[in-house]
């Protein structure tokens, strides 16, 4: 299993060192060619207009497309916000999941916190019981999940923060920031 992790900016090192726990082979993808032979990709945090104007200076855009219709790819946070359809503003998009995206939807004075999520896909597959603990930054929600994708986890008052369409995942926290490994665990799972 070969997994790359978009590296154009944002904190693509800590998931290539879960990736490496996890003994698995990574690959920095900086440039279309990067992708082939991949079974996965993960898009990392960041900040998703940085990460769609660095896509289309490299030519990424239509290659990342073409890859998202065959294999998994896991966008956390800004790559959320880049795997989907609308973010009710004008950046590039790939647009690869049925989910529309509010950014820094949880307020200015509450930048950052820390949730316990009930994420039974998770836990199913992990062969867990522990809920989740997540990490939000700066984050977005998932307002509307529509066509094939699915909710995955919500927050207490019912907003959305992970979605599932086939092999893409979107995450609106920060997996990589815990020693937690399930999340990365169940995206191998669908890039397997
Ligand atoms: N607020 C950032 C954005 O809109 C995302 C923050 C993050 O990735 N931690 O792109």
């Amino acid at each position: 299993m070969k997994i790359g992790v978009l590296a154009l900016q944002g904190d693509f090192a800590e998931h290539i060192a879960i990736l490496k726990r996890l003994k698995v082979q990574t690959i920095e993808v900086r440039l279309p060619e990067h992708l082939k032979g991949l079974d996965g990709l993960i898009m990392p945090g960041g900040e998703s207009t940085t990460i769609g104007k660095l896509a289309v200076a490299y030519n990424l855009m239509e290659p990342l497309r073409a890859f998202g219709q065959r294999h998994a790819i896991w966008g956390t946070c800004a790559g959320a916000i880049f795997m989907s359809k609308d973010v009710s503003r004008n950046q590039p998009l790939l647009g690869l999941m049925d989910i529309t995206v509010e950014r820094n939807a949880f307020g200015r004075q509450v930048d950052s916190f820390e949730a316990d999520l009930d994420i039974p896909e998770l836990m199913q597959a992990t062969g867990t019981k522990d809920s989740y603990h997540a990490i939000f930054i700066r984050a977005p929600i998932i307002e509307s999940v529509s066509g094939d994708a699915k909710i995955l986890a919500s927050v207490a008052d019912g907003r959305i923060v992970a979605a599932q369409q086939g092999h893409l995942l979107a995450t609106s926290f920060h997996p990589e920031l815990t020693s937690d490994t399930r999340f990365h665990e169940y995206f191998l799972s669908l890039a397997d």
